[in-house]
């Protein structure tokens, strides 16, 4: 897909904030505790590649993937540090991740064993591997200890560098801390069975890096949505660390109109003017991931909130202006203009979403700008 070049909207990534963002969560940890920036679907859509760069100056220890395509990327660009697949990898796509020195999540005794035979077979470089517990996520993982020592058994073997074991807790961000305090009990069951610990201990998410962080008895956090300056409980717990969002949406507007009482705007004809009133029309839409459920929301005009008028276009939409204001006038969809914000947080409740969608919504057309 292109990303547009040649129009007026771009989403704006700010890679100090990122650093900024960053070095927080270093100084609210013990000295020795490692980060790994979570740079998954694009860095949250922010670009993985510059992020990854800036997360990198900004030291962090390595670096967290969903997928194996998105850690070759990361490669390719010349990042060197330690890349962990997340999620699941098929047996026959491992060996790519041997040869790329690209660690993988395991989650069952039998892809061990499948992959010792394969390897064997063609001589490749040992595999770093991370064990996936499941302590109550119930997603992926090792789901009691004596299936963990099975797979202990099995890492050892000349195909395995067995570098990591983690967990991945299901409420972390929220203000009821029951089912949390439940995983954890299974996550130090787990512990508990492993005599030789791998040199990654992890389970703290976002999450538990801004709001637990008195029990990470692990040594690593996998740091997501709150490098990119998003509150992961949305409204639902204060931040407890000093974060600046990364990303804005801006765009300039393309046409502007003086509209008359009961003229009306956009598919549906679902606006209609009470009164005379002036009309901008900014050159983004849902095809950007500016989403459709956007309609009846603001954006800010010279730090004015201004009314979406009617649906939201595929590639364009509609806003109410508090005045004739010249075509080129910049408007922000996200993010802050003269002292007024509207985080992702406001635009996902709008949505009914988190901000994680919002931002891996956004798509590659919108092309993103690196301030920094
Ligand atoms: C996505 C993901 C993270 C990052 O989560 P945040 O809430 O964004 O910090 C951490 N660990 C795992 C296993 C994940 O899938």
């Amino acid at each position: 897909m292109i990303s547009a070049q040649l129009r007026d909207a771009a989403m704006v990534v700010d890679l100090k904030a990122l650093k900024h963002n960053i070095k927080q969560q270093r100084a609210a940890l013990p000295a020795n505790s490692r980060i790994l920036a979570v740079v998954k679907a694009d860095a949250y859509g922010h670009g993985a590649v510059p992020v990854a760069h800036a997360a990198k100056e900004a030291g962090v220890d390595g670096f967290c993937v969903a997928m194996l395509d998105e850690g070759l990327e990361l490669r390719r660009a010349g990042i060197d540090q330690l890349m962990l697949v997340l999620g699941l990898t098929p047996v026959h796509y491992a060996s790519v991740a041997a040869l790329n020195d690209i660690s993988l999540t395991v989650g069952s005794v039998s892809w061990l064993k499948e992959y010792a035979e394969l390897a064997k077979n063609e001589s490749l470089p040992p595999l770093k591997v991370h064990l996936a517990l499941d302590t109550g996520m119930g997603r992926i993982g090792f789901r009691d200890v004596a299936e963990l020592k099975q797979a202990l058994a099995l890492v050892n073997q000349p195909a395995f560098v067995f570098e990591g074991m983690f967990t991945h807790f299901a409420t972390a961000d929220a203000a009821d801390d029951t089912y949390f305090k439940q995983q954890l009990g299974r996550w130090h069951e787990f512990l508990a069975a492993v005599d030789q610990k791998p040199p990654y201990v992890h389970m703290a998410n976002s999450a538990v890096g801004m709001w637990h962080r008195e029990t990470i008895a692990a040594n690593t956090v996998r740091m997501g949505i709150s490098m990119y300056g998003c509150n992961p409980s949305g409204h639902e717990l204060p931040d407890s660390l000093d974060l600046q969002p990364v990303a804005s949406i801006v765009a300039k507007t393309t046409f502007v109109k003086h509209l008359q009482a009961g003229e009306s705007i956009s598919y549906g004809a679902t606006y209609t003017a009470q009164n005379d009133e002036w009309v901008a029309t900014l050159p983004i839409g849902y095809a950007d991931g500016y989403l459709r459920r956007m309609q009846g929301f603001k954006v800010l005009v010279a730090g004015q909130e201004c009314d979406i008028l009617g649906r939201i276009c595929m590639d364009q939409m509609m806003i109410r202006l508090p005045k004739s204001m010249p075509i080129g006038t910049e408007v922000v969809l996200m993010g802050s203009s003269k002292g007024k914000t509207l985080s992702a947080t406001d635009l996902a409740d709008h949505a009914h979403t988190i901000n994680y969608e919002i931002l891996t919504s956004i798509t590659p057309r919108l092309m993103r700008r690196y301030k920094n």
